[in-house]
C-alpha cells in the first residue's frame, strides 16, 4: 500500500515537476545561456567595438523595426506592441532622457506590460482587441504611477518597513519591489507553458531590468539589438514549426518528409504505418477519442528505434523513414514498434459532455457510481520498402504502400515487406 502510495507520489512529481523542468530546459535554460554568452562576447569586445558606436545605435531602428513588422505579419501582435514600445523608449532616451523619477515609472511599467502580455493572446492590430491592448499599457502605466505616488506619499512608513522587513534592499531599489514578483510570475508561466514567445518575453524583462539595475554595464543600444534578434528568431522558427509540424500529433508533417526525402542517399528504407479499423474505431467511441488515439500512437511511433524518423503522413496514416538502413535490418525495430502499440492501453479521458441529455446523463452516473477510467486499444500494420537504384523516394512510398496492403490482407497487425 505505501509503496504504490510512493509510486504514485514519484509518478506525481517526476510528471508536475520533472518532466516539466525538463521541458522548460528547452525553452528556459538554453535561451538564458545563449544570451548571457552572447552578452558576454559583446562586453567581452566592447572596447574594439567603439569604432562601430554609431552603426550599434542605429541598429535598434532597423533591426526593432524589422522584428516589429516581421511579429506582426505573423500574427505575433505582443511582440509588436513591446518593439513599438522599446523604439519610442529608446528614440526618447537617446533625444531627452528621463530623470530618476521617470526612471522608476518606465522600469516599473515596462515589466509589467511585459508580464501582463505574457498572460493574454496574441489578436491582429486592427481590431476590437487593440483597445484592449492598449488600455492594458495604459492600466501598466497608471499602476506604476499610482505605486510611486504611494511610495513618496508614505515615505515614512515605508522607511521604517523597508529597515525593519527589507534591511537587504538598498534604499534607493525599494521602489523597484513590484519587479520581483512580476519576475517571479513570468518565471513560474515561463515553466508551465514553454514556447519561443514566452522566452522572449522572459529575456526582454531581463534585459529590460538589467538596463536600469546596471546602466552602465552594456549600452541600451546593444540590448535592444539582442532583444530584436530574439524576436525574429521566434517568429521566424515558430513559422518553421507552423509548416514543418503536424499540429494534432506533434510529429513533422508531410511537407517535412519530402523535404527529408531530398537529403536521402540512395540507401535507406521508408515504412507505411496505418492504423487497422480506425474509421469503426471512430464509429465507436467518436472522432474526439479518435484523435487522443492518434495522438498516443504518434507518440510510440516517435519512439522508433534504430534511428528511424517517424512522420504524419495524413489521416491515421504514418511515414517511418529509416536512412542508410537495409530493409531486413528495420524489420526488428517495426515489429517492436508494432508490438509496443498493440500492448500500450490508452486510457481515455473524461471528455466534458455537452448538451442538456449528456449532461443529465453524466450527473445520473455520477449519483449511481464514480464512472470507470475506459481504456481501449488499437493495432497497426505496416508495410516496409528498401530504396532501389533508379527509384524516386515517391516510387519506393508506392513500393512500402503495397507492402502495406499485403500486411491488412494476412489479416492485420503485422509488419510486411
Ligand atoms: P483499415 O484497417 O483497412 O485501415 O481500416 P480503416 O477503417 O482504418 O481504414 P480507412 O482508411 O477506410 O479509414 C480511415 C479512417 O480514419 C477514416 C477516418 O474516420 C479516420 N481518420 C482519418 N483522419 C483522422 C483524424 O485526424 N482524426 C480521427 N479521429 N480520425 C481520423
Ligand atoms: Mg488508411
Ligand atoms: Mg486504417
Amino acid at each position: 500500500m505505501s509503496a504504490s502510495i510512493l509510486t504514485l507520489a514519484i509518478a506525481f512529481f517526476w510528471r508536475t515537476f520533472l518532466s516539466s523542468f525538463y521541458h522548460s530546459c528547452r525553452y528556459l535554460v538554453m535561451p538564458i545561456l545563449l544570451t548571457a554568452v552572447l552578452l558576454g562576447l559583446i562586453e567581452h569586445f566592447q572596447n574594439q567595438w567603439l569604432n562601430w558606436q554609431q552603426t550599434i545605435e542605429q541598429m535598434p531602428y532597423w533591426l526593432l523595426g524589422c522584428a516589429t513588422i516581421i511579429a506582426l505579419q505573423f500574427n505575433r501582435s505582443r511582440l509588436s506592441y513591446i518593439g513599438v514600445l522599446l523604439l519610442s523608449f529608446y528614440a526618447l532616451s537617446q533625444n531627452s532622457g528621463f530623470d530618476p523619477k521617470e526612471n522608476e515609472l518606465i522600469l516599473i511599467s515596462g515589466g509589467l506590460i511585459i508580464a501582463v502580455f505574457s498572460f493574454i493572446k496574441d489578436r491582429g492590430l486592427i481590431s476590437v482587441h487593440s483597445l484592449l491592448r492598449l488600455g492594458v499599457i495604459l492600466g501598466c502605466f497608471l499602476t506604476a504611477y499610482l505605486w510611486i505616488l504611494v511610495l513618496s506619499h508614505f515615505s515614512q512608513q515605508m522607511l521604517s518597513l523597508h529597515q525593519n522587513y527589507l534591511p537587504f534592499l538598498s534604499a534607493s531599489h525599494f521602489s523597484r519591489l513590484p519587479l520581483y514578483p512580476i519576475g517571479l510570475i513570468l518565471l513560474i508561466k515561463l515553466s508551465l507553458q514553454s514556447s519561443l514567445l514566452q522566452t522572449s518575453l522572459g529575456v526582454t524583462f531581463l534585459l529590460w531590468v538589467l538596463h536600469f539595475s546596471a546602466p552602465n554595464w552594456l549600452p541600451l543600444a546593444v540590448q535592444l539589438n539582442v532583444i530584436a534578434l530574439f524576436f525574429l528568431a521566434t517568429v521566424i522558427i515558430d513559422s518553421y514549426f507552423l509548416a514543418y509540424r503536424d499540429e494534432l500529433t506533434g510529429l513533422p508533417s508531410r511537407r517535412a518528409l519530402f523535404n527529408l526525402s531530398l537529403s536521402l542517399g540512395r540507401k535507406y528504407s521508408v515504412a507505411m504505418v496505418d492504423i487497422d479499423h480506425f474509421k469503426k474505431f471512430n464509429d465507436t467511441y467518436g472522432h474526439d477519442v479518435g484523435d487522443q488515439v492518434l495522438k498516443l500512437v504518434a507518440a510510440k511511433l516517435a519512439q522508433v528505434t534504430g534511428g528511424g524518423k517517424a512522420f504524419r503522413y495524413g489521416g491515421e496514416e504514418f511515414t517511418i523513414v529509416f536512412p542508410r538502413k537495409e530493409v531486413k535490418r528495420v524489420f526488428p525495430h517495426l515489429d517492436d514498434v508494432r508490438e509496443s502499440v498493440e500492448e500500450y492501453e490508452i486510457v481515455l479521458r473524461e471528455e466534458k459532455r455537452k448538451g442538456k441529455e449528456d449532461k443529465q446523463a453524466s450527473k445520473k452516473r455520477t449519483k449511481k457510481a464514480p464512472a470507470k477510467q475506459r481504456t481501449v486499444s488499437v493495432t497497426v500494420s505496416i508495410g516496409c520498402a528498401q530504396h532501389q537504384a533508379d527509384q524516386s523516394f515517391e516510387q519506393c512510398m508506392k513500393e512500402a504502400d503495397k507492402a502495406l496492403y499485403k500486411a491488412k490482407e494476412r489479416g492485420r497487425n503485422q509488419v510486411c515487406s
